[in-house]
């Protein structure tokens, strides 16, 4: 079973840190991590640097962290999934939840984009995760299967997917951190409902070192989607070393 660690840098880094982030990730030995499988999803300018510093054969898959769901056009500002994938993209993160805040991303345009994703042969990181409230109120399982269904909703073959639960309250700066007991229930039902049918399920919100194996730990979690704790790549590399020795 592959464990999946991954990084979006969301909008950090010029050029040339992100070609150093790549240059030390292409010159570190994958065979020390057996089993997982990297990825790292930088901001679209840096997605060909990147891809030529890690080179064809690198075993660290590379994102976008958006696309258009249309192919080209007049979308002034954004980018398609043919032009990600021409820069080297091989995932889509799509409906993270500040673009579901703060860009007017919704259920219906998180679906387009799947659809357009699945169309040209990338994997849809598709994240879901319901705000504090909803978490104290005691409904986070029903909001998430909702947002997943709405997400796949005429998706007939989901098994390149993969969906990442990132708790709003979980996520950033000031977010918490989850305990395994938080994560637990959305994890049981999102298992029930697509475990097996879709490619792996990942958790994201907060994720460090000191809390990356409890994590992991959770039946029905496939992976790590990590953010402030992966922006240096000596933090990244320490986790998948974390993970792969565990
Ligand atoms: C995220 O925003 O998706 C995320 C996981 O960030 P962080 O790890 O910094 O909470």
């Amino acid at each position: 079973m592959t464990t999946w660690v991954g990084t979006s840098w969301k909008m950090n880094k010029t050029l040339d840190q992100a070609r150093e982030y790549a240059r030390t990730l292409a010159a570190t030995d994958p065979g020390r991590w057996r089993g997982l499988q990297p990825f790292i999803i930088p901001p679209a300018t840096a997605l060909l640097a990147v891809n030529e510093v890690l080179g064809p054969r690198s075993p660290v898959l590379l994102g976008a962290q958006n696309a258009h769901w249309e192919d080209a056009g007049a979308w002034t500002g954004e980018v398609s999934v043919p032009q990600v994938a021409d820069a080297g993209a091989q995932i889509v993160e799509i409906g993270h939840s500040e673009r579901r805040q703060h860009f007017a991303e919704t259920d219906e345009t998180v679906n387009l984009k799947v659809a357009a994703t699945l169309r040209h042969g990338l994997i849809p990181l598709v994240c879901v995760g319901e705000p504090a409230d909803v978490f104290a109120s005691g409904a986070s399982v029903t909001y998430v299967r909702r947002q997943v269904r709405a997400a796949l909703d005429a998706v007939r073959d989901p098994r390149a997917v993969l969906l990442a639960y990132e708790p709003i309250w979980a996520i950033g700066s000031r977010g918490r951190p989850a305990a395994p007991s938080d994560i637990g229930a959305v994890f049981a039902a999102l298992h029930d409902d697509w475990g097996g049918a879709v490619r792996g399920i990942l958790y994201g919100g907060s994720v460090d070192a000191s809390n990356a194996l409890s994590i992991l730990g959770v039946d029905g979690v496939d992976g790590l989607f990590v953010g402030r704790a992966a922006w240096e790549v000596d933090g990244f590399i320490g986790l998948l070393d974390l993970v792969a020795g565990r």
